[in-house]
C-alpha cells in the first residue's frame, strides 16, 4: 500500500508548525485551519504532494485578518466607487493606525475631563473653509442629507427641481432618501429647465428648505436652465446645497465643479458633501454652514446614529491638514510624464516578449464628480486577455476596443514596479 493520502500531515501537527502557529496568532485559528483544510484536500486529490501541504496553506493565507484585498487601480477612474472611492494618503493611513487603540477622541489629557468628540477634525474642517460658521461630520453625504431632512423638514416640504432628483448608485435615490424622513418633496420645473419663479411660487410657510443637488454623475445638455444659489437666498427659506464631490475650494482643472467655499459665499445656508470623493479622504458626510443650524443638526437625536468613528475622524483630519492626497496627485499629473512612464514600462515588457504598446488615453474623475471631464492620460496597452489575468492578481485595468489598458493616471509612480511584476507574472 503506497496510498499518498496516508502521508498527509494531520491538522494538529500543521498547527504546531512555527510559521502556521504564528499566522494563527495574527489571523485567527479558524482562518489558518481553513487554509490547512484546503491544502490537505489538494494533496488528497493528488494535485500537490503531502510534503507541500504546510507551504501551500501558508501561501494561501491572506495578508491580514480581513479578506478585503488591496487592489491596484489602473482603470483611469480616479474616484472608483467599486474600488472603495478615494485611496487614502499615507498620512491618513498612519493616523488611522495611531488612533486604533485607546485614544483621546472624547477626552482632554490636560484636565482629565470629557472633551468634545472629534474636535480636532472639526477644527481642521473649519480652518479649511473659514466661510462656514459651523461644521459637523456624519457617516456619509447621504447621512448629511438625511439629518437635514429630519431636523429641518420632517412633516414639511423640501423644494427641489425635477432636474435634480438624482439616483446616486446601487439603486439608491436622493428623493426616496428624503421622503423616508417624513418630509414631502415639492417638485418644481422640468427635467431640463427650472426658473427662479418656480422656486418663488413653491416657497411658503410649509417649506423646510430649498435643496439644490449637484448633478455629479450625469449631464443634461441642450435646452437647459438652472438657478444659481445666489438667486435662491432671497426667497425666505434656508438653502441647502449638496455639492457631492467634496471640493472645499475651487479647483483650476475642474471649473464646473462646485466647491463649499464658493457656494457658502453665494449665500447657501448649508452645504453637504462626501469625504471620499474629490476631497480624497475617508467615507464621511460633511456639513458646513450657519453655526446655529449646524449646532441644531449636531444635537438632533438621529445625529448619534449617523456619527463617525474615531478612525474616520483621524483620517479626515490627516487628509485636511496633511500633504496632497493621492486623488489630488492623480488629478494634477502631467500627461507627458505619464506617457514617459508608460514608455518605460513598455520597453521592459516588450523586452520580455509581451505585446505591449504605450498609448495616449483618457481618464475620468468617476462617479464622484465632474461628469464629462476627460483628463488626458497615458496607458500601457495589452492584449485583452490580460484584463482577467491581471484581475486575478488584484490589478484592475479597463478594456477598450479589444485591448486591456493600464491607465497610469490612477497609478502612483512608486507602484510602477508592482504593475510591471504583475504583467510579467501572466503566462505569455
Ligand atoms: C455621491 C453623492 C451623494 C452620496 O454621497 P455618499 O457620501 O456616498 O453618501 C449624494 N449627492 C451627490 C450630489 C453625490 O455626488
Amino acid at each position: 500500500m503506497t496510498d499518498p493520502r496516508r502521508h498527509i500531515p494531520r491538522t494538529d501537527a500543521l498547527l504546531a508548525d512555527p510559521e502556521l502557529a504564528a499566522a494563527a496568532h495574527t489571523l485567527g485559528r479558524d482562518t489558518v485551519k481553513a487554509a490547512i483544510t484546503r491544502a490537505q484536500d489538494l494533496a488528497r486529490s493528488g494535485r500537490i504532494s503531502p510534503g507541500e501541504v504546510a507551504a501551500h496553506a501558508l501561501a494561501a493565507l491572506p495578508g491580514t485578518a480581513s479578506s478585503l484585498r488591496p487592489v491596484l487601480n489602473a482603470t483611469g477612474v480616479l474616484v472608483h466607487t467599486n474600488l472603495g472611492r478615494a485611496p487614502l494618503s499615507a498620512a491618513a493611513i498612519s493616523a488611522i493606525t495611531a488612533a486604533a487603540g485607546p485614544t483621546d477622541v472624547e477626552f482632554d489629557l490636560v484636565t482629565g475631563a470629557r472633551a468634545r468628540r472629534g474636535r480636532d477634525a472639526m477644527a481642521a474642517l473649519a480652518a479649511a473653509v473659514p466661510e462656514a460658521g459651523g461644521v459637523h461630520v456624519v457617516n456619509n453625504n447621504a447621512a448629511a442629507l438625511l439629518l437635514c431632512a429630519l431636523a429641518m423638514a420632517a412633516g414639511r416640504e423640501i423644494v427641489i427641481s425635477r432636474g435634480e432628483l438624482v439616483e446616486i448608485g446601487d439603486g439608491f435615490r436622493i428623493p426616496d432618501l428624503l421622503r423616508s424622513t417624513g418630509a414631502r418633496l415639492h417638485e418644481i420645473g422640468t427635467t431640463n429647465r427650472v426658473h427662479l419663479r418656480d422656486y418663488a411660487e413653491a416657497v411658503g410657510p410649509d417649506t423646510g428648505f430649498i435643496l439644490k443637488v449637484h448633478p455629479s454623475n450625469f449631464q443634461v445638455t441642450g435646452f437647459t436652465s438652472t438657478v444659481d444659489t445666489a438667486e435662491l437666498v432671497g426667497l425666505g427659506a434656508p438653502v441647502v446645497v449638496d455639492i457631492g464631490s467634496g471640493l472645499l475650494r475651487p479647483h483650476p482643472l475642474l471649473p464646473e465643479e462646485p466647491d463649499a467655499a464658493t457656494v457658502l459665499r453665494a449665500g447657501a445656508t448649508l452645504v453637504t458633501a462626501s469625504g471620499d470623493k474629490l476631497l480624497g479622504g475617508p467615507q464621511a458626510g460633511l456639513l458646513l454652514g450657519a453655526a446655529d443650524l449646524v449646532e441644531r443638526l449636531r444635537r438632533h437625536p438621529a445625529a448619534r446614529a449617523l456619527r463617525v468613528d474615531k478612525l474616520t475622524l483621524a483620517a479626515l483630519e490627516a487628509t485636511l491638514r496633511g500633504p496632497e492626497t493621492p486623488v489630488a496627485q492623480s488629478l494634477s499629473a502631467d500627461q507627458a510624464e505619464l506617457l514617459a512612464r508608460a514608455k518605460q514600462l513598455v520597453a521592459e515588457l516588450t523586452g520580455a516578449g509581451v505585446d505591449a504598446v504605450a498609448v495616449e488615453s483618457s481618464a475620468a474623475v468617476g462617479g464622484g464628480g465632474a461628469p464629462g471631464v476627460e483628463l488626458p492620460s497615458a496607458a500601457v496597452s495589452l492584449p485583452e486577455r490580460y484584463a482577467a489575468a491581471l484581475r486575478a492578481r488584484a490589478v484592475v485595468g479597463r478594456v477598450e476596443r479589444g485591448r486591456c489598458l493600464l491607465d497610469l493616471r490612477t497609478v502612483a509612480p512608486q507602484q510602477d514596479s508592482t504593475l510591471l511584476a504583475a504583467v510579467l507574472a501572466v503566462p505569455r
